[in-house]
């Protein structure tokens, strides 16, 4: 398998930030970052100082191309509150070459108010709001400290961000209780307005038995079902050939049907894209491995493109292609590469394999004919040849090249246009 070599220089092309660390207003059962707390023990509450703020902005702008997405998470990164992002607008036009930014906020909703809305419409944010559907479903893991339910704030979040105008995704984790249910969810998305929707399967070890999967996660069985259930779903709502709901890991699958990268790293030969910035400069290899081992540098010492470009870095990346035995035989591989890391090693029972194996296997079946069907009218439409002179160009000097292309996820927009925010899980 392909592997990124030493001194293979990559430009800076998404960023993910921590402005607030792994500090949250909620307590939800599932949150895999609420206990990196113990990894920042100097203070109990975690903010990004002016500085960070300002060193991290510079070098990234300073080392990126045309385009550059700053992903903005937690914990909650609206616990910063808007000043902090108006410096953030503030530092990224001052710093910027006639770039394209973009930014997406990740946010369980809670703070989301009249003033928030207003602030993310004006700048075009892209919101990634934590939703999993409705009340009984919502309301099984996602909670406060104190357990209580949180559904209608946060509903009530959803609609006041969509009012304003502010380009909004469901985030929606797919757990052992929510999987049961893949109708509900698509349609309460839908018929809400949340068109665009990200599916994030979740599996967590077992807090007090560290031998097995904790018992919110959800089952390769039932996610597959789930997957192939949703699938057919969004594949009912097309209107001549065309989507009408956007569904991530779809979106990204068929990247991989026309030739292209997937934006979603979990579908991508090699890992180490793109870095992790937490609240006080450190920098982490990826979302899932803010760990001692993985850290990077620190922005107030280090150069942040170097740190992309470290050997430490394209080390961690190539860890993805160290297959067991089962995906290198595997007649998918060339569509999962063995999928996440971080999904191999959660459920000690898996030895190694992806959880989702059997959830992947189930749903590429499933899915592979409509795929090759929609990928034909997609490349008759964009022209075999231009797609393919594309392909080339995009191998050679990455994205800025796409502008005339349709984007693959279908949505009738132009390439990287609708698709340019990475919007990962927490
Ligand atoms: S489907 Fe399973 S066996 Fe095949 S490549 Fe993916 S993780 Fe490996
Ligand atoms: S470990 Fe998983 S989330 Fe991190 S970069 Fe690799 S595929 Fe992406």
């Amino acid at each position: 398998m392909n592997q990124r070599k030493s001194g293979e220089k990559q430009i800076i092309r998404d960023v993910l930030i921590k402005p607030a660390g792994p500090d949250c207003n909620l307590a939800c059962s599932y949150c895999f970052y609420l206990e990196k707390g113990a990894m920042f023990r100097e203070s109990t509450i975690h903010r990004m100082t002016d500085n960070v703020l300002e060193a991290l902005i510079r070098q990234a702008m300073g080392a990126a191309g045309e385009q550059v997405s700053f992903g903005w998470q937690g914990g909650e990164p609206t616990l910063m509150g808007v000043d902090f992002f108006q410096k953030v607008v503030d530092l990224q036009m001052r710093h910027g070459r006639e770039q394209t930014v973009g930014n997406g906020l990740q946010t369980n909703g809670i703070l989301i108010d009249q003033i928030w809305a207003g602030f993310l419409a004006h700048y075009q944010f892209l919101v990634g709001l934590s939703l999993d559907g409705p009340k009984h479903i919502h309301d099984q893991y996602r909670c406060t400290r104190g357990g209580s339910a949180t559904w209608q704030k946060v509903f009530d979040a959803g609609k006041r961000l969509m009012d304003a105008g502010v380009a909004t995704n469901a985030l929606t984790v797919v757990n052992d209780y929510s999987s049961q249910f893949p109708d509900e969810i698509y349609e309460f998305h839908k018929s809400n307005g949340f068109v665009h929707m990200q599916f994030i399967p979740c599996v967590e070890i077992d807090p007090v038995n560290p031998k097995m999967a904790a018992s919110f996660s959800v089952t390769s069985e039932s996610f597959g079902a789930f997957l192939c259930r949703l699938f057919d779903l969004w594949l009912n709502d097309f209107k001549n050939e065309e989507p009408t709901t956007f569904i991530r890991f779809f979106d990204s699958l068929f990247y991989t049907y026309v030739g292209l990268t997937p934006p979603d790293c979990g579908l991508t030969k090699t890992c180490g894209n793109y870095v992790v910035v937490e609240h006080n400069g450190d920098v982490f290899s990826c979302d899932f491995f803010v760990e001692p081992e993985c850290k990077l540098g620190n922005v107030l010492q280090d150069n942040i493109a170097d740190l992309l470009n470290s050997d430490r870095q394209i080390r961690f990346g190539n860890i993805k292609t160290e297959l067991p035995d089962a995906c290198k035989s595997c007649p998918w591989l060339s569509k999962c590469y063995g999928g996440c890391p971080k999904d191999r090693i959660r459920d000690p029972q898996d030895d190694g394999l992806n959880h989702f194996c059997t959830a992947y296997k189930m749903f590429f079946k499933h899915a592979d004919p409509h795929y090759r069907r929609m990928a034909k009218v997609w490349k008759q439409k964009n022209a075999l040849s231009r797609a393919e002179e594309t392909r080339q160009q995009i191998e050679q000097s990455g994205i800025k090249v796409m502008r005339n292309a349709l984007c693959p996820c279908g949505s009738g927009e132009k390439f990287k246009k609708c698709c340019g925010s990475t919007l990962m899980a927490t």
